[in-house]
């Protein structure tokens, strides 16, 4: 029997790692995806329309708004972004565990929905790291940079409403931790029991 994928957050400051992380563990884990969220921000250098983000425009973003179409919303230094509902939805009920990969502000409202998504913080393993890391990324300007450093404490003070923090240091050991709660996650009774029910029901016969 088919089970219901299960819904990840992953959230960190900008610079921390998180989307190379994910990344690393869609290739590594089979059957898991990320969803690609809505946003009005302008695309980066390298950045792909349906690939990174679907790039709209303010308009569209408040047509879907207004649709209802977002499982979560935020405002994340002054561009929208979003998560389709349907999307989600649908993937989980195949049984493909889903990451969002958004703030913590979109964590909360997603907590509040399915209290039965698991959360998890990537921290950089030092300030220093993190300016590196925001300055080495090439993309924004020092404006944008020294903003987004701002920001990033913010986005870091939320660590605790999160079940698990992974500290991104060794990418390799931080990638390993990460797969270690996804699988774990798959080891519970509840899935176990559908994922294997006929096996069960002989066992105990
Ligand atoms: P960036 O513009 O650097 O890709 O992302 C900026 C911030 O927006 C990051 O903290 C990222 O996690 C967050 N973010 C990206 N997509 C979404 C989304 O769909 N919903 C929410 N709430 N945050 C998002």
């Amino acid at each position: 029997m088919n089970t219901q994928g299960s819904l990840y957050i992953i959230s960190a400051p900008s610079g921390a790692g998180k989307s190379s992380l994910v990344a690393a563990l869609v290739k590594s884990v089979p059957q898991i995806r990320v969803s690609v969220s809505y946003t009005t921000r302008a695309k980066r250098p390298g950045e792909e329309d349906g690939v990174n983000y679907n790039f709209i425009t303010q308009a569209e973003f408040q047509q879907m708004l207004a649709d209802g179409a977002f499982l979560e919303h935020a405002e994340v230094f002054g561009n929208y972004y979003g998560t389709s509902e349907q999307w989600v939805n649908e993937q989980l009920a195949s049984g493909t565990d889903i990451i969002l990969e958004i703030d913590w502000q979109g964590a909360q409202q997603v907590r509040r929905l399915r209290p039965d998504a698991l959360c998890i913080f990537i921290m950089p393993p030092s300030r220093e790291a993190l300016l590196e890391r925001l300055k080495t990324r090439g993309q924004d300007n020092d404006e944008v940079i020294a903003r987004r450093m701002a920001e990033a404490e913010s986005e870091m003070a939320h660590f605790v409403e999160y079940d698990y923090l992974i500290i991104n240091d060794e990418f390799s050991q931080a990638l390993s931790e990460l797969e270690t709660i996804v699988k774990s996650q798959r080891l519970k009774v509840d899935k176990q029991q559908l994922k294997h029910e006929q096996l069960l029901q002989k066992l105990l016969s």
